[in-house]
Parts: structure tokens; C-alpha cells; sequence
């Protein structure tokens, strides 16, 4: 039976915003999610039995900020009516920050959202690719939204898509996230995803580039102990490297139903999120079912799953076989097997050789400094500052 981890619910595909690496394929559309549609989708997730003891819902798939207030009041309160008691539901919204004013900053105090905002670092950075649709940059906008949040004193993480310039600039990064007060910092490296071709993975020495700039930044980051208190791919290299070898190694990616994404019409998808709304007729367009029309639980049976889920299985056990990364990654992400490879029944991707290989290194090289006789949780800490 699955265990339902995340929901990303797609409230809007509108964003108001353009950004050159953005691979969703109908932001310029203003359609809005029903209540009904919230409604059937909840309450069969709700009674599906496919619950642990909490979820997480992140409002994503175009800019969640594009919609009032107002939706996401009425919204949390129907999650609320519908929430079986003893589970715990917690929202996140990722969202590129423009938008951002004092309501909204009450807003997310007041409903404990998890906010996550996208800036690609200093302004010469995030305005290479992150841009209006007459293509003029969005940094003074996201800034002063980071800067309202951090006045109202809400909590937040930044998302930075790392491209071969800022990777090259790993102190410029640093420095520019401690300028701005921002302690929680999570990388992307742009990725090669539906039509869109990663300009990172053209660069013939970008794990090189990825792995000296994560080297730098924790070097940077240890240094100066209590100015950013969380580094996205440090930590998770660090957790996955050193954990209790009986601990197997989940990949949700690859399970039916531990994450589960809808449109805005209703339209059920599973695995990567990013695969809703791309298009493929061999699986299609990944599209299990639709929570207007059919059961939930039904879709465990549908066709659709079982042609993706026989083909996930055959790549996930070529990685297996073939890669020494395999215990820590657990064979990887499906959206990039099929955007790099053409086919899920595949290995190794540039995505996975630069943040699942070269992050795994980084943590492996700092750990083989430690002479032996030291190897204890103290000298892990020296090294790794964690
Ligand atoms: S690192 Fe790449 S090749 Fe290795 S298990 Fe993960 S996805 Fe497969």
C-alpha cells in the first residue's frame, strides 16, 4: 500500500513572471483550481488509507502568490473540515517572491506556511534568467519581498538555480545570502526538463564547477559559524552519507502515490512532480486520471501507471546494478532519465552525475581528512561544521 508523502496542487498554471529556464508549459493561462475540485481531491486522500501521520501540500506548478488571500483562506479551511483529526497538515507555497506584501506577510505568520522564495542570488545573477515577459529583470521586486518578510519576521528558505556563472562565484553567493540576512539556502542547478535545454549542462566541466563551488560554499559557511543555519545539499549529502547502514534509502520519486500532483483541472499525476503538465504520448501525457471523474484509489490500476511504473523499475534496477552512487540515491529522478535519456528505463544523467555524485564526493572527500584513529561524532562535526 503507498504512503502519501507530498501533494502539489497546481491553484493557478498563471505566473507573473517569465523565466528563461522555466519549463512550465502554460503559465500564461489564468485558469483557477475549483473548490469542488479541492473538494474531491482532499476528501478521497483523506479516505484513501494511503496516510502516515503527516502531509505536506505545496501550492505550486505557476505562482501561488497570483491568487488572493482570500483563496487560500477558504482553501485551508476546507482542508481543515476535511482533515482527519490525528493528521498533521502543514502548507508550503515556492513562490518567486514579487508579490510580497504586508498582508501577505501576515498571511504566511498567521497559517504557518512553509515559504520557500526563488532568487538566484546577487541581482546580476537572478536577472540573467529570471524576468518579466518583456524580459526586464525581477531582483528589486524579490528582494524587497525578502526584505518585508524578514521585517515581519517570517521564516523562509531561498531556492537558487545555479547556473556556470554563479557557480563560479561561490563567495559572491555567500556573501550576497548574509548581506541579505537569508539563513536557509537550497540549490537547483538548472536542469534539463520538457523543452527546455539546461544551458549548465552544456558546460563541458559543470560536476567540476558544482563541486568546487558546494566545496567553497561549505568551506565558507563553517567559517562563520551561526549566519546561515541550513545548506539544502550539504546537509542531505551529509544525512545520506552518514546514516545507519540497517537505514535503506527512500526514493519517493520513484514509489505510485508518495507524491501525488494535480492540476488545476483536476488532473492526476505521480512520481516527479514536474511531469504534470509535460507532454508525452507513450504515457499520456502522464496523466493517471482525473479526481472530478474517477476514484482515487482506482488509480493504482491504471494502465498509464503500470506502463511507467514497469519502466521506472527497469531503470531503477540498472542503477542498481551499475552505480556505485546507488545507495544513496536510490536510482534517481524519473523526469530527468526520460528529458536526458529519452526513456525511464535509464541511469546515469548529467543532473544526477553533478548534484547526486559530485555533492556525494564532496562529503566523502571531507570525511576520508579525518584520520581513523579520530573518526567519532566530534571529528565529523570539525570537519563538516554540522
Ligand atoms: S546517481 Fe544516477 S546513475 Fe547513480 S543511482 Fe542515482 S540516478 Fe542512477
Amino acid at each position: 500500500m503507498p504512503t502519501i508523502q507530498l501533494l502539489v496542487v497546481q491553484p493557478t498554471p498563471f505566473c507573473n513572471i517569465d523565466c528563461r529556464y522555466c519549463y512550465l508549459p502554460n503559465r500564461t493561462s489564468k485558469a483557477v483550481v475549483a473548490r469542488e475540485t479541492l473538494q474531491n481531491l482532499f476528501s478521497q486522500v483523506f479516505a484513501s488509507e494511503w496516510l502516515g501521520g503527516g502531509l505536506s501540500v505545496v501550492w505550486h506548478a505557476g505562482e501561488p502568490m497570483v491568487l488572493p488571500i482570500g483563496f487560500y483562506r477558504d482553501a485551508f479551511a476546507l482542508v481543515e473540515a476535511l482533515r482527519p483529526p490525528e493528521l498533521q497538515v502543514v502548507h508550503s507555497f515556492q513562490t518567486n517572491g514579487t508579490l510580497i506584501d504586508d498582508n501577505w506577510c501576515r498571511f504566511f505568520a498567521e497559517a504557518q506556511i512553509n515559504l520557500g522564495v526563488s532568487i538566484d542570488g546577487p541581482q546580476h545573477f537572478h536577472d540573467r534568467n529570471r524576468v518579466t515577459r518583456s524580459g526586464r529583470g525581477t531582483f528589486e521586486r524579490t528582494i524587497a519581498g525578502i526584505r518585508l518578510l524578514r521585517r515581519h519576521g517570517v521564516p523562509f528558505h531561498v531556492i537558487s538555480v545555479l547556473t556556470p556563472q554563479s557557480m563560479a562565484a561561490a563567495r559572491e553567493m555567500f556573501d550576497f545570502y548574509i548581506a541579505e540576512g537569508i539563513e536557509q539556502v537550497c540549490f537547483n542547478v538548472e536542469e534539463s526538463e520538457g523543452d527546455h535545454i539546461s544551458e549548465s549542462f552544456r558546460e563541458a566541466d559543470a560536476e567540476a564547477l558544482y563541486y568546487r563551488f558546494l566545496g567553497k560554499f561549505w568551506q565558507l559557511w563553517t567559517a562563520a559559524p551561526g549566519k546561515i543555519r541550513f545548506v539544502r545539499e550539504i546537509e542531505t549529502a551529509l544525512q545520506q552519507v552518514i546514516r545507519p547502514k540497517e537505514a535503506p534509502f527512500y526514493n519517493q520519486l520513484i514509489e505510485p502515490f508518495a507524491i501525488i500532483s494535480m492540476d488545476w483541472a483536476g488532473n492526476i499525476a505521480t512520481f516527479s512532480p514536474e511531469l504534470l503538465g509535460l507532454k508525452n504520448p507513450v504515457y499520456e501525457d502522464f496523466i493517471l486520471g482525473n479526481i472530478n471523474r474517477d476514484a482515487l484509489v482506482d488509480l493504482a490500476d491504471s494502465p498509464v501507471l503500470v506502463r511507467m511504473l514497469a519502466d521506472i523499475k527497469v531503470g531503477v534496477t540498472m542503477c542498481r546494478e551499475q552505480c556505485e552512487y546507488f545507495s544513496v540515491c536510490g536510482g534517481g529522478e524519473p523526469v530527468n532519465k526520460l528529458a536526458e535519456n529519452g526513456t525511464f528505463a535509464s541511469t546515469e544523467t548529467s543532473y544526477c552525475r553533478i548534484t547526486k555524485m559530485r555533492a556525494t564526493d564532496l562529503v566523502l572527500d571531507a570525511l576520508d581528512r579525518i584520520p581513523p584513529e579520530g573518526f567519532d561524532a566530534a571529528a565529523i562535526a570539525r570537519v563538516t561544521g554540522v
